[in-house]
């Protein structure tokens, strides 16, 4: 899986053109928040941004239709469910804020008829992950990704750390398909390709954010990616592709 698009839907054309441009490269999804969750409600001195919200479910419903690309967005709680279920969107992502928001897994367990990516939350186990992900269904509807966890490291540019050993436990030790999210899990633009390159060689696919002009993103500019670097990680992916895909050990064998 390549999922690809922007931190936040910000317009109608802003999406379309970001949407044409993953399909473009082969992006397998495309990806953008339409209910954005804040970790403050004021942001240097200004309202943070919350998203268009359904608006931008009926955006990627059409780009869907119109781009023929796949579509996913974060709920955060029933009624947004609601609405993402009824745009028929093809996927459905739980954000890592939400991982262990109970109410909202076992709704979706119930009501979701769509695959569901499931963020890590920042500080859980990864036991805790594939117990909210069993809420869900199990593995024959859900994708785990990795998103980054918190550490003892607060490096200002670097907000997270991806947890390679965390996803390799599942690729290798569970049935569950698991992503690696380089843009979340580091915090950092310039980090993204070379993370990305690594989460391929041990992981089902990537979520990266993208935008044309990075710098207009209001949310997450800082480890948004522009086209051209999305272009070298598309063909990163593809070429890796074509090359023998990772299978799992026999664990009877380890
Ligand atoms: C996102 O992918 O849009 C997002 C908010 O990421 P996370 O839940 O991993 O913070
Ligand atoms: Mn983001």
């Amino acid at each position: 899986m390549l999922v690809a698009g922007p931190c936040a839907i910000q317009s109608r054309k802003q999406a379309f053109r970001i949407a044409r441009k993953v399909k473009e490269c082969g992006g397998t999804i495309f990806r953008g928040g339409a209910y954005k969750g804040q970790n403050r409600p004021i942001v240097n001195g200004l309202p943070a941004y919350w998203g268009m919200g359904d608006e931008a479910v009926y955006i990627l419903a059409d780009i869907q239709q119109q781009v023929q690309i796949p579509c996913v967005t974060e709920v955060q709680s029933i009624r947004q469910a609601v609405v993402a279920i009824d745009a028929k969107l093809a996927y459905l992502q739980v954000g890592a804020r939400h991982m262990q928001n109970f109410p909202l897994l076992r709704y979706l367990g119930e009501h979701a008829n769509v695959p569901i990516i499931l963020k890590r939350g920042l500080g859980n186990t990864v036991d805790e992950w594939t117990g909210c992900a069993e809420h869900l269904g199990g593995a024959s509807r859900v994708i785990l990704c990795e998103r980054g966890i918190s550490s003892f490291d607060r490096t200002q540019q670097t907000r997270w750390r991806l947890d390679f050993v965390g996803a390799a436990y599942i690729k290798e030790y569970t049935d569950y398909p698991v992503i690696m999210d380089p843009s979340h899990g580091s915090g950092d633009r310039r980090l993204v390709l070379p993370l990305s390159k690594a989460a391929l060689q041990m992981s089902d696919g990537l979520m990266v954010e993208v935008h044309y002009a990075p710098e207009r993103s209001k949310t997450d500019a800082a480890q948004t990616i522009n086209f051209k670097a999305f272009e070298e990680i598309a063909k990163v992916y593809h070429d890796g592709k074509r090359k023998t895909p990772h299978k799992k050990r026999n664990r009877d064998t380890v």
